[in-house]
């Protein structure tokens, strides 16, 4: 027996919806962008819009058919956040600016009411709002302005990443008494219904925006981390693909490293040495011809992450990757089509071997030189790259082939973090041979995340009304594990 692309993802959502019916309100099937949490701030929310993860149709607030035409641009001046947009309101096509904002009272709480600036606004698209009263947005001419109320579900506002890293939950007594196999088959299941997720985000990414830019805006999120993932997101978006390529290399560089803010006299009298501020000067004496056209108001700057990175993932290195997997995006923007027998290996090869000059020697434009040249992407980022971005979109372009499937499947491990960290301590407590056995492969280590979001995230009960324990003794078992697990090849559990 073959094991069907899908089948296992099924499997799990069968579960899920199982578990929601049973205990907590919950999402029942096909939610296309991950919802609107209150722990994300508007820039984030923004950044999702315009990469459209939200998708282009919705429902305004008075029942209008409501179509996005076009994102238009992020606005890098005063006003409402993306101009020159079209959006069609039951058909009729209106062009102008667009407006999100967290909470739909933010119109007049800013002072858009008033602000003549956000006179021709055609969309106010926000995440929330008054629950006993209704809101309407006006303009300063009395207009009233359209409404879209994002994605929002009470069952995703749970309480945020804050549970105790050393602390076994409840599960850990019926997992303790499954089998290394069906143990196995849960992991694996949820980890096809995380990769669905992700292969779905991309594809209405792929359908608002182009397939070329969800791909680069999805590597250029990768390549920020946790931390930069949205600067770098925002970055990809007001550096869009298609623009960037028609420029020569060091044009595009100094675009890119301008629209991130990181050109500016500040950074050139502070370079860290003559080669530091030779390679600035080569990048400024290029920004400064588009800098007017390009460098938003300093209110509408990317707020990056300094802190916390390793001196490797400086967002300023980063930024100088991102320039030079441009510079290959011949070979890059094939990945999600390429019909080879090992995509892991063909993907390593054209990315091990991005190359630039500088930034293999340097951490930050301050900081001294590295004592010997550093890899651009380091392994860990490679595999995080082919989990979260590559394996994702070309399953779904193949139409989830099950010889992707498989391979995706013997993806080794990434780096561990804090959340898996304690994904792992909160399902296996203390059995320390079963947290090794099983965050071995990168999608056991999925199949723990999607576990650890879908319920120990919504859990406010300490575990006391979680209704996973309770589930888990109806988890099917080993004779219908997948034929993955029966594989000598690809099981851990026969090795
Ligand atoms: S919240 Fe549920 S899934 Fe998470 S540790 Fe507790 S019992 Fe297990």
């Amino acid at each position: 027996m073959t094991l069907n692309f899908p089948a296992a993802a099924e499997r799990y959502l069968r579960f899920r919806e199982r578990i929601f019916a049973v205990g907590v309100e919950g999402p029942t099937s096909s939610i296309v962008a991950e919802p609107a949490t209150a722990s994300e701030s508007e820039l984030e929310i923004q950044a999702r819009w315009f990469g459209g993860e939200f998708g282009r149709r919705f429902v305004g607030t008075e029942g209008e058919k409501i179509e996005i035409v076009q994102f238009g641009h992020w606005n890098r001046a005063a006003g409402p956040d993306f101009t020159e947009a079209a959006v069609k309101i039951d058909g009729t096509l209106k062009a102008g600016p667009i407006e999100l904002d967290l909470d739909v009272r933010d119109w007049e709480a800013h002072g858009h009411g008033s602000n003549p600036a956000f006179e021709e606004t055609v969309l106010h698209v926000f995440t929330d709002g008054p629950s006993l009263s209704r809101f309407y947005t006006r303009t300063e001419g009395h207009q009233l302005v359209p409404q879209v109320q994002l994605p929002q579900y009470a069952w995703s506002q749970g309480p945020p990443d804050f549970l105790p890293e050393a602390f076994p939950g409840r599960c850990v007594a019926p997992l303790g008494a499954m089998t290394d196999a069906e143990v196995d088959s849960l992991l694996l299941s949820a980890a096809q219904y995380r990769l669905q997720q992700k292969a779905e985000r991309l594809r209405v990414m792929a359908s608002s925006t182009t397939p070329e830019q969800a791909l680069f805006q999805a590597l250029a999120e990768a390549l920020g981390f946790r931390v930069n993932k949205t600067p770098m997101a925002i970055l990809s978006q007001r550096c869009p693909i298609r623009e960037l390529v028609e420029m020569e290399p060091l044009d595009r560089e100094a675009r890119l490293f301008g629209a991130a803010g990181f050109l500016n006299q500040e950074f050139v009298s502070e370079a860290a040495d003559k080669e530091s501020r030779r390679y600035l000067r080569q990048l400024w004496d290029r920004w400064w011809k588009i800098r007017d056209q390009i460098e938003p108001l300093r209110g509408r700057s990317i707020p990056w992450c300094f802190s916390g990175n390793r001196p490797l993932n400086h967002p300023q290195r980063r930024v100088g990757a991102l320039a030079s997997l441009v510079d290959s995006w011949d070979d890059v923007s094939t990945f999600w089509e390429q019909n080879v027998n090992n995509l892991q290996k063909q993907v390593n090869n054209s990315l091990r071997n991005l190359h630039h000059p500088f930034w293999e020697l340097n951490y930050t434009l301050k900081a001294d030189p590295a004592p010997k040249p550093l890899r651009l992407l380091g392994e860990d980022r490679l595999r995080d790259i082919l989990g979260n971005v590559v394996f994702p979109g070309a399953i779904e372009i193949a139409g989830g082939e099950n010889r992707l499937w498989d391979e995706y499947l013997g993806l080794r491990k990434v780096d561990s973090n804090q959340k898996l960290r304690r994904a792992s301590l909160r399902l296996f407590g203390s059995d320390e041979k079963r947290r090794k056995l099983f965050t071995s492969y990168y999608h056991q280590q999925q199949g723990l995340l999607q576990i650890y979001q879908d319920f120990c995230l919504e859990d406010v009960s300490d575990c006391e009304k979680c209704p996973f324990p309770e589930q888990l003794l109806q988890w099917q078992s080993a004779d219908q594990v997948s034929d993955r697990l029966k594989a000598p090849q690809k099981s851990l559990l026969l090795q």
